[in-house]
């Protein structure tokens, strides 16, 4: 069955409404990159006037056209494109690239009129690009469409590429061009008023010639709707993503406020996360990450052995490695017995192996031979200089017989100088055999970084959120209906408690009272020592305005409590407490999340107090929680050795923390009407863990929530 996308990316017959004869106008470059491009299918500018353009004729209308046309680019005032729309549905057009911008991007005007030609395009089941936007590329054989006018004419190649911004992807088809990474397709879809990213990711999805795809987003309309068709993709082969304005994260977690912790900024990456997605925070790292996808394999491990001849950037690229999560292990005996024989004798032997600059091809091949055999080696890393006294090509020719072995992935720094032809046919020998390489040490060590990432990222444990099957979602929905009956959007402690309850979140031991002989009454029931605290929607930080007191041994330091409360906090009107068991210390946890759109809610992790407040170290994840996303959560913060325990502290215990993490999860996703929610503390001990405070806003069902 066709793909309504073919007609995108594989158009029969393109025409172009606003061609020009006028060089590197617009008008001109799509029709001369066709031409230069040597698109496959019927070409037909269309300009009321001429009657050629770029050597090719030049219809008047787009009904004087005498085949039928798949693609339109529409490159006219934006005033007149709801008509050429319109035109373009009558000639039986499949799919249109507006070029032109002047629409949503400028106000209310260009809104009115990007409606009116969508309401065209729809009308005849058109499918459109843009508008403000590039176009698209597909370099297939069979179709060789540059539907775009860009001016980087890329090889053909296995990597996919869409970006969002025009500028940035018109940066990266070249980047990727400089570095010699051949291109599958292209597409920037500027305004995206239709066709969006999560649509061309999953044509991607499908296309068998795309071996990785590139993404640079800024943010989603649909994020929804793209996490799905990422998570489906992903899993198929390597998606690589960027997304721009980078936030200050950390910065944003400086309250314990959790609606103020998370933002949609971090739901993106959160997104990429959850879906499998490589995400990059850097637009170069993201490139040389790609080449090194475009023909390498994912290592199994982490061990890298590093071949060298010459000895600092060796260094180098071993601390980067290192630092960025690989090893650099000693090689073993055998391997080192076998280099000692086929080396020179000043050769280093462990790791880096360096072969040193005298070394010839035969010394690399036996090295490199040696480092394949090698079990305890996942991956190579080649730091290759161009000595003028050895022949370069042929070592540069022994690499490329080890790289297209695939059985571990490669990547080379070559250090060189291009300004001399033998050392250029030497890199040509190198890019043409598929070998990825750099121009520094810390550029190669980070592309094979990339590979490693991605093999732990789709290596991770997968699993279903796990379904506790003693709740009572009945009563927890009756609580949070009852509130929204009273227009109140913050629960009571006494429903938050509740809430809890219902979904097994232990909470220290608590009652509401609203005089001090029902405060001593709960006291005794509870056990003393308790705890004090006011409970009104004006004091939301209840200790901030002097609303907790701890460690009440006795009645009469509960009844004493609770008058200086009246007393002090009497202009928050009549008072209701609650009185909560007196917990012993404990280490102090923060739990939390927020709800993202239509997405769903974003967890957060943390230690408490300073932790939370000065180093920011806490960390998110998109719900619903698995067990082992849960996990990564602990292990997901600096302090999280604080966890396990140190220096006679005892750590928190880990099952009792995920189930919490779990359990809070599977009510977020119950609940979608709880827009925030934290527990702050959670105590945690070396065998249970347990709330002691707690708070959650409600708001109205998100639309189309999952
Ligand atoms: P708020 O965050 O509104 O100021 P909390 O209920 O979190 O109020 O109480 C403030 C602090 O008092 C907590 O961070 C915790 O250190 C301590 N605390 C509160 N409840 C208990 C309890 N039941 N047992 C022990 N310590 C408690
Ligand atoms: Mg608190």
């Amino acid at each position: 069955m066709p793909d309504a996308l073919d007609a995108l990316f594989k158009p029969r017959s393109v025409a172009v409404i606003g061609a020009s004869a006028r060089e590197h106008s617009v008008g001109h470059s799509v029709v001369a990159n066709l031409q230069a491009f040597g698109y496959v299918g019927a070409k037909y500018p269309v300009h009321p006037k001429a009657t050629e353009i770029c050597g090719l004729k030049a219809y008047p209308s787009l009904d004087a056209i005498p085949g039928p046309v798949d693609l339109a680019h529409i490159i006219i005032p934006s005033s007149q494109v709801p008509r050429a729309m319109a035109e373009c549905g009558r000639k039986g057009v499949r799919a249109v690239i507006i070029n032109s911008g002047g629409f949503k991007e400028i106000g209310a005007e260009g809104e009115r009129l990007q409606d009116a030609f969508l309401a065209e395009a729809r009308r005849h089941g058109i499918r459109v690009l843009g508008p403000n936007c590039q176009g698209i590329i597909n370099t297939d054989p069979a179709h060789r469409a540059y539907c775009n006018f860009t001016n980087t004419l890329p090889q053909a190649g296995s990597i996919s590429l869409a970006a969002l911004s025009g500028g940035v992807g018109g940066f990266m088809l070249q980047s990727l061009a400089d570095l010699g990474v051949g291109l599958r397709m292209y597409a920037s879809n500027g305004n995206a008023c239709d066709i969006s990213i999560a649509e061309i990711l999953r044509y991607w999805g499908d296309d068998a010639g795309t071996r990785a795809i590139l993404l640079y987003t800024e943010g989603f309309a649909d994020p929804k709707a793209f996490y799905e068709v990422a998570r489906d993709v992903a899993a198929r082969k390597p998606v690589l993503a960027m997304k721009a304005g980078r936030t200050e994260q950390g910065a944003k977690a400086a309250s314990s406020h959790t609606g103020s912790l998370a933002g949609v900024d971090i739901a993106t990456e959160l997104i990429f996360e959850k879906a499998g997605i490589l995400g990059f925070s850097d637009e170069g790292e993201l490139i040389r990450a790609a080449m090194a996808f475009a023909s390498q394999p994912i290592p199994r491990g982490p061990r890298v052995a590093i071949l060298t001849n010459t000895g600092g950037p060796a260094v180098i690229a071993t601390d980067v490695l290192v630092s960025i999560g690989l090893q650099v292990p000693t090689l073993g005996e055998a391997s080192v017995a076998r280099l000692r024989a086929a080396l020179l004798p000043q050769a280093a032997l462990e790791n880096p192996v360096d072969v040193i600059a005298t070394a010839g091809a035969e010394h690399f091949r036996q090295a490199l031979e040696v480092l394949l055999e090698d079990d305890a080696i996942d991956a190579l890393y080649v730091n290759f200089v161009t000595p003028s006294f050895t022949d370069t090509q042929a070592i540069a020719r022994e690499i490329v017989a080890v790289n297209q072995r695939r059985c571990k992935p490669l990547v080379c720094n070559l250090m060189t100088d291009l300004s001399q032809e033998r050392f250029r046919v030497t890199q040509r020998i190198l890019l043409e055999g598929g070998v990825p390489c750099y121009g520094y040490p810390g550029e190669a060590a980070r592309a094979l970084g990339a590979l490693h990432r991605y093999g732990v990222l789709r290596a991770r444990p997968c699993a279903a959120p796990q379904v506790f099957d003693d709740v009572d979602a009945a009563r927890a929905r009756k609580v949070i209906a009852a509130a929204q009956r009273a227009r109140r959007t913050v629960l009571a402690a006494d429903e938050v408690a509740t809430l809890f309850e219902c979904y097994r979140i232990p909470l220290a031991d608590w009652a509401m009272a609203d005089s001090a002989d029902a405060a001593v009454a709960a006291a005794e029931r509870i056990g003393l020592p308790v705890v004090l605290k006011i409970d009104s929607p004006m004091a939301s930080h209840k200790s901030d305005v002097g609303g907790v007191a701890v460690n009440l041994r006795d009645a009469a330091a509960v009844r004493a409590a609770v008058r200086d409360m009246q007393q002090r906090l009497a202009h928050l009107g009549p008072l209701r407490f609650m009185v909560q068991k007196f917990m012993p210390a404990g280490q102090e946890l923060i739990v939390g999340a927020t709800r993202s759109g239509t997405l769903g809610h974003l967890l957060m992790f943390g230690l408490g107090g300073i932790h939370v407040e000065v180093l920011k170290d806490v960390v998110f994840k998109l719900g619903p929680l698995s067990a082992p996303e849960a996990e990564s959560m602990l292990d997901g913060i600096r302090a999280k050795a604080l966890l396990r325990g140190v220096r006679g502290q005892p750590g928190v215990c880990r099952e009792a923390l995920v189930t919490l993490l779990q359990r809070l999860s599977m009510l977020l996703s119950d609940l979608p009407m709880i827009e925030e929610l934290d527990l702050n503390p959670v105590l945690g001990y070396a065998d249970s863990v347990c709330a002691v405070d707690g708070r959650v806003r409600v708001g109205p069902v998100p639309e189309n929530s999952r």
